[in-house]
């Protein structure tokens, strides 16, 4: 059995698996069958799963995973536009695609959804659901001679779920790539084992109460996996932290809000840069995300910017998407800045209308879905940028905060 246990690890670092079928063709039950719960409703009606139902879980040994069952995309329900749209969203969160379907029948809808997930680069294996016991014909099989599949006939799977889930898992290991299975530290080539790290966490009006925010926590974990040392402090008491410390820290890390101040405080052989900055190196493209920077100086007031979050949270008097950055831009260009805001997985599809984009770190959101939002951008030659980067461009210490990155590359 495996364990179905709610696991603490962010969505960010799980495992996306997205499955893909028409309706009724044995979507639901898969996932339940692999989650060994009820997670979706399973009916006989058409289209009972009307949104997309994600559930996390332990898939030994592809570690922490969520389970997306998207909607059934071709009835035509009255619902089914809407589903459409939100089943096309799972397509850039998913790292690794399930398409269901029943023996014997290739329709549009699979001919589509194999050439989507090609587009996306997203690998993928087909899971024929032959509850008939039909013998396979070569005008089928002809589909899958590139791909993967695994035959089943799942409603009488229950008794043989070990055997299909080993060999459901062994087929998905052969088709995620390296980089997805192993994702890479945080710390990664910035950070080494027993070096000490001074992270600076302000708590201001924006900081929730009683707790660390998830950028934080993520870093915090990943200095202590790589057995660095880790000492907190706000930038109220760094100047006393660094008295204290018998040799000068490897590296201090801040919140881009307090470039200014911490800059002010630590020498100039100490490396230094902020938690947003990281995770831009992490999730996304560091050299796109930098080279977006240059699009600041040409904005004209007649501009409009795009201030993208990863995660929706209450918006405090002095956010920092909503308020300082606009603030500081505003000041830096010397006319007040045009700006939207986009939050959670909503992302828009009319970028045209910007003149450049600003995203958060992105902690709450997989690198697929990340590095989806660049292209998107990129697509529509919409510049990108990072909340960190643009802080420490306009506060005239970009070349700093990037350094531990330059150096290393
Ligand atoms: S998703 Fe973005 S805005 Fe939300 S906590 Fe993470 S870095 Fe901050």
């Amino acid at each position: 059995m495996e364990n179905i246990i709610e696991l603490n690890t962010p969505k960010s670092l799980r495992l996306h698996i997205g499955f893909f079928g028409r309706t009724n063709v044995g979507k639901s039950t898969l996932v339940n069958y692999i989650s060994g719960q009820e997670t979706s409703i399973v009916s006989s009606v058409a289209g009972t799963t009307t949104d997309s139902v994600y559930k996390s879980m332990e898939l030994s040994p592809l570690g922490p995973v969520t389970l997306i069952d998207t909607a059934g995309i071709d009835d035509s329900s009255n619902l089914s536009k809407e589903r459409i749209s939100r089943t096309t969203r799972v397509f850039n969160l998913t790292d690794v695609a399930i398409i269901v379907l029943e023996a014997n029948v290739w329709t549009d809808f699979e001919q589509k959804i194999t050439e989507q997930l090609n587009t996306k680069k997203t690998p993928f294996l087909f899971v024929i659901n032959n509850y008939k016991e039909e013998s396979l014909s070569a005008n089928f099989l002809k589909h899958f001679s590139q791909y993967k599949f695994i035959e089943t006939q799942l409603l009488q799977e229950k008794t043989h779920r070990e055997k299909f889930l080993s060999d459901l898992k062994q087929n998905l290991l052969s088709i995620i790539p390296e980089d997805v299975l192993n994702l890479q530290p945080l710390t990664q080539n910035i950070i080494k084992q027993f070096q000490t790290v001074v992270l600076v966490v302000p708590l201001d009006l924006g900081a929730p109460k009683g707790r660390l925010i998830l950028p934080q926590v993520q870093m915090i974990r990943a200095c202590l996996d790589t057995n660095a040392i880790v000492i907190i402090t706000k930038e109220t008491e760094l100047k006393q932290t660094l008295e204290r410390l018998k040799d000068k820290p490897d590296i201090v890390i801040c919140d881009s809000q307090v470039v200014k101040t911490v800059l002010n405080i630590i020498p100039k052989d100490i490396l230094f840069t902020t938690f947003s900055i990281i995770f831009s190196a992490n999730k996304s493209d560091f050299k796109t995300m930098l080279e977006g920077i240059k699009a600041i100086k040409n904005l004209k007031p007649e501009n409009k910017i795009l201030i993208a979050e990863a995660c929706s949270h209450h918006a405090s008097k002095d956010d920092i998407g909503r308020v300082k950055i606009p603030k500081l831009l505003s000041k830096y260009l010397g006319f007040e800045i045009k700006f939207d805001v986009s939050s959670g997985i909503d992302y828009p599809v009319n970028l045209e209308q910007y003149s450049l984009i600003i995203h958060c770190g992105g902690c709450m959101i997989n690198k697929k879905q990340m590095i989806s939002r660049l292209n998107f951008a990129a697509e529509k030659n919409i510049p990108i940028t990072n909340y960190g980067m643009v802080i420490s461009f306009v506060n005239n210490t970009l070349d700093r905060v990037t350094e531990p990155f330059i150096q290393k590359n």
